[in-house]
């Protein structure tokens, strides 16, 4: 394995090989503070920007802590959007794809039956929004006795959205002997009782705003009535081009509405609200961080925390009324050490709150003003070049780790009394086959699925048509299923 600075923390070889495959060579900042004390089991409350790498610093340290050989949930993260609780389930699944660890997500507007038979299975981290953590919680599909690490994430963004409540419950149910994490943005009063109830003499750590840290971002605002917005948002963008942008309006409504226009007006543009039914949701913002479309119309859903490669432009075709909000939404830009631009529409009697902004991010717009017909013309045959131009396919982080695994399809599970350890001990006694080859193993009641690694998908697929499971014969055939 090459050179890796995480290889200073004491982490285990699976754990390291797994960061080594995301292409993380570097501790960031965030991860520098927080690793080492996870790995001492100290409670800790972070105030750090989101793009810091904060997910990862508490995912290796908690991956890494993880006994495997556990049938119960030993790590509960709350999040506050069903998107951020996807996102956070597929970067731990990555960071401890070759622990074989289990990471369930669970969220409102999905199947509870489904959830309730994965969690049902070994699940060794459990990441969910928090009113179906505690629907779980009280129809007793979600053992608690062995949460030894809870991270409560985007507390500030828990608390807008009402569900600092709920979070406390939660927190009343689990066992007092754990490890408390507590991940804030801003840390208004609330967060700070919260870290004062429950968190056992923390280790508190504040990111100061450094410009390695900091998103690169031109701020910038438009004076402009309601009725104006589209043919202003059309004038912008045909000058602008971006190559992907956010629009963020306030409601739903607006957000159908300002979708319809640009579809109408020949946009490749898609839409995300929380009205919306969740494959939806999911299926948008794959297709968007894909590149399948360059502009994405959306709500706050999409401020928080999303990670999409390479977002040039975010335009806020509502001013946010809360300052929060305008900074989770123009941090979708300017990531990654690039140049972002950020623009706010400002009709005539929102100048107050953008004042507000101003004042309490200590951020300074700049006012421009809608292109003129000539400009647009102008930059038409361009802007049209590229509308009609395919991105180059985005590759997932996760997509390109998967290429060397295969997901194999057994068509026998529980009721066959088959468990994790049989799959192992005879996968594992294939000649070339080594037990780190094996990775994620999920029995139900009539199948079982294994993920196969490092690119013995194929030799484990035509030794087992032969081979029995603890005696028994097996179909064996490439999973349908991702
Ligand atoms: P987060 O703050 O967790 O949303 O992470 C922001 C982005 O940084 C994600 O795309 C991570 O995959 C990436 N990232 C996290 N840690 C590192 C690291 N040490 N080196 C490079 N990229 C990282």
């Amino acid at each position: 394995m090459e050179k890796n600075q995480f290889n200073e923390y004491k982490l285990s070889d699976s754990i390291l090989k797994a960061i080594n495959d995301l292409g993380y060579k570097m501790p960031t900042a965030v991860q520098k503070a927080v690793i080492p004390a996870v790995l001492e089991n100290q409670d800790m409350l972070v105030q750090s920007q989101t793009g810091s790498g904060k997910t990862a610093s508490f995912g290796i340290p908690l991956c890494e802590k993880i006994v495997w050989e556990e049938n119960k949930p030993q790590v509960l993260v709350l999040e506050p959007t069903r998107e951020l609780a996807q996102q956070v389930q597929e970067d731990l699944i990555n960071i401890g794809r070759y622990k074989r660890i289990k990471a369930t997500a669970v969220f409102g507007k999905a199947s509870f039956i489904k959830q309730k038979s994965e969690l049902k299975q070994k699940s060794h981290i459990v990441v969910g929004t928090p009113g179906r953590v505690q629907d779980h919680i009280l129809k007793g599909t979600l053992p608690l006795e062995k949460i030894d690490y809870l991270v409560i994430d985007e507390a500030d963004e828990m608390l807008n959205m009402g569900f600092i409540e709920q979070v406390e419950s939660i927190i009343k149910a689990l066992p007092e002997n754990r490890v408390s994490l507590l991940f804030s943005a801003t840390m208004p009063k609330k967060i700070e009782n919260l870290s004062n109830s429950y968190l056992n003499n923390p280790v508190v750590i504040k990111m100061a705003a450094t410009e390695q840290n900091t998103p690169k971002i031109q701020h910038s605002y438009l004076d402009v009535s309601e009725e104006k917005k589209l043919t202003a948002l059309e004038a912008v963008t045909t000058v602008e081009n971006p190559d992907t942008c956010i629009i963020f309006c306030n409601t739903q409504d607006k957000v159908n509405e300002t979708f319809q226009y640009l579809v109408d007006t020949g946009y490749s543009v898609g839409k995300l609200h929380g009205g919306m039914i969740q494959e939806d949701r999911f299926e948008v913002m794959d297709a968007f961080r894909q590149g399948k479309f360059r502009y994405l119309v959306a709500t706050d859903v999409a401020a928080r925390g999303i990670d999409v490669e390479n977002i040039t432009h975010v335009i806020n075709f509502d001013i946010p009324f809360e300052k929060e909000s305008y900074v989770h939404r123009v941090g979708r830009t300017g990531r990654a050490g690039k140049t972002g631009f950020a623009l706010t529409f400002v009709a005539p009697n929102e100048e107050k709150y953008r004042k507000e902004i101003e004042a309490d991010t200590q951020i300074s717009m700049q006012r421009i003003t809608v292109p003129n017909a000539k400009q647009v013309t102008r930059a038409k045959s361009d802007f049209d070049k590229k509308m009609q131009t395919k991105q180059k396919p985005k590759i997932q982080k996760s997509k390109q780790l998967n290429k060397e695994i295969t997901k194999l399809y057994f068509n026998g599970g529980k009721k066959k009394k088959l468990r994790a350890v049989d799959f192992v001990g005879t996968l594992s006694k294939i000649d070339g086959v080594e037990s780190e080859d094996i990775g994620i193993i999920s029995i139900q009641e009539n199948v079982t699925y294994v993920d196969i690694l490092n690119g013995k998908g194929q030799l484990v697929l035509q030794t087992m048509k032969d081979r029995t499971i603890k005696g028994k014969q097996l179909k064996v055939h490439i999973a349908k299923k991702k």
